[in-house]
């Protein structure tokens, strides 16, 4: 481990002590930018950096996704879906009284006056995150990692599913997301081992794709180490106040580890922290599933997204990751990997050559708020607290962004986007 001095000095801090709780994409992130503000920047983890949610993602740099996942008509596609036991949504039953006060703001976040505002709102982060990535992995050494900028192919099995999907793109086209229509010939020459089953698609121009979600948090995690961060494995229970303060975090094991500042980032666990930091969150977890196959003969050079089937599929450096769908389980239930073998069945249709064998299943808890907005906020009730989490389907994709962005808050600067539409107490 080396030392190096920060970049910035900054009297103001210089010194001061930060606790960041998290070390995923998002706490490594802004454990990374308060160093860049001279904080002497400690990341709690009860595991190994980059293990929770982070490890295992679609690997999206989705810049174009500003529209919320509670859209227009969700509502009446509902009862369909969960009609089918591995359709795109799905719900542990014994879950659903807990879920319901987040079910509730998610159906009122539909409405399209809201949607049209939490899009402009989520746009104004999304916009930023080139800008606030380049440097960052350029800083890191890991360019190589990441495809930046090829856009993501969207295929539709019918001009009538292509129709229904035209609320939502003319939605992100009027925030300035760049999407191209094209036509059935221009998918196959993109893309020769898709079905030739889509007669038609789009080309999502600014997305990006890391080759590999977990290098990508290690290798910014081993950078933040090298500038002089440090870590604890430690799992964090409560706080201890000093003059009305939170000035030290508690651990299982009964240490306490003091801070002059504070970040929760704790991804979809923030909900407890945060509620014993006096701030109460509806956060809940949308869980997601996918499995990752080698190669083996298949050849895919960019992110299909395929509406009908509501998956993802996206080639990385170990082989093709298929996945997407949601279920509303919480944190507690195990995995149920029939849900990951089924969306494999529908990305067969989609990529006829694609083989299970040697194949890994995966499952992780997207930290989810009911207006899909992430919190990026100062606490209402510390003037030392602040909390990062909430990410949703979009965690990886503003890690840098929220870094930055909570780099502003806790030194005071002024924000370069309104940070009202993210504040912890907005509910
Ligand atoms: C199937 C799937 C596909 C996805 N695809 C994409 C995509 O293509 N693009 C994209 O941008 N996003 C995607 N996401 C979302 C993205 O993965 C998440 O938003 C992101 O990983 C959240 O990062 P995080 O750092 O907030 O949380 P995490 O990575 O979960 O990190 C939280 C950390 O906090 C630690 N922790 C929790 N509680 C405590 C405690 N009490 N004390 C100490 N440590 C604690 C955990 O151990 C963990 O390491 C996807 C998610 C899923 C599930």
């Amino acid at each position: 481990m080396t030392n190096s001095k920060p970049d910035t000095q900054n009297p103001a801090s210089d010194g001061k002590k930060a606790v960041v709780i998290g070390a995923g994409i998002v706490g490594v992130n802004v454990g990374l930018a308060l160093l860049k503000k001279a904080y002497d920047v400690t990341i709690l983890d009860r595991g190994e950096p980059g293990r929770g949610t982070s490890f295992g993602n679609a690997g999206g740099i989705a810049v174009s996704e500003c529209a919320p996942i509670a859209m227009p008509g969700t509502l009446l596609n509902v009862p369909g879906w969960l009609m089918d036991p591995y359709g795109p949504l799905s719900i542990r039953w014994s879950y659903l009284p807990k879920m319901m006060p987040w079910l509730l703001r998610f159906i009122a976040a539909s409405s399209k006056s809201r949607v049209e505002q939490i899009s402009s709102e989520l746009a104004a982060i999304l916009n930023r995150v080139w800008e606030d990535y380049e440097p960052v992995i350029a800083e890191a050494g890991l360019n190589d990692a990441v495809f930046k900028k090829e856009g993501a192919l969207g295929v539709y099995r019918s001009e009538k599913t292509r129709r229904e999907a035209e609320y939502g793109i003319d939605l992100r086209r009027r925030k300035g997301i760049k999407i191209r229509d094209i036509t059935k010939d221009e998918i196959m020459d993109l893309e020769p081992d898709l079905a030739p089953i889509f007669p038609c698609g789009v080309i999502e121009e600014d997305w990006g794709r890391v080759l590999d979600p977990f290098k990508i948090v290690t290798g910014l995690y081993k950078h933040f180490i090298e500038r002089g961060g440090k870590f604890q494995t430690a799992e964090v229970t409560d706080f201890v106040y000093r003059d009305g303060q939170p000035r030290a975090a508690m651990t299982t094991t009964g240490d306490q580890v003091t801070f002059d500042t504070l970040v929760v980032a704790c991804g979809a666990w923030s909900k407890t922290l945060a509620k014993r930091l006096g701030s109460p969150v509806p956060l809940d977890t949308e869980r997601g599933y996918n499995t990752t196959v080698p190669y083996h003969d298949v050849k895919l050079s960019r992110t299909i997204i395929s509406a009908d089937d509501s998956i993802i599929l996206t080639p990385m450096e170990m082989g093709i990751r298929v996945g997407g769908a949601v279920e509303l389980g919480g944190l507690i239930a195990p995995p149920n990997y029939d849900r990951a073998k089924a969306l494999f069945a529908k990305g067969k249709q989609v990529m006829p050559k694609l083989n299970a064998e040697g194949g890994t299943e995966w499952m992780g808890f997207r930290p989810s708020m009911p207006d899909s907005k992430p919190v990026i906020s100062k606490s209402p009730k510390h003037r030392n607290v602040f909390f990062s989490f909430g990410h949703g389907h979009l965690g990886l994709t503003m890690g840098a962004t929220t870094g930055r962005l909570i780099s502003d808050l806790v030194t005071g600067s002024q924000a370069p986007i309104d940070m009202t539409p993210y504040r912890i107490n907005r509910f």
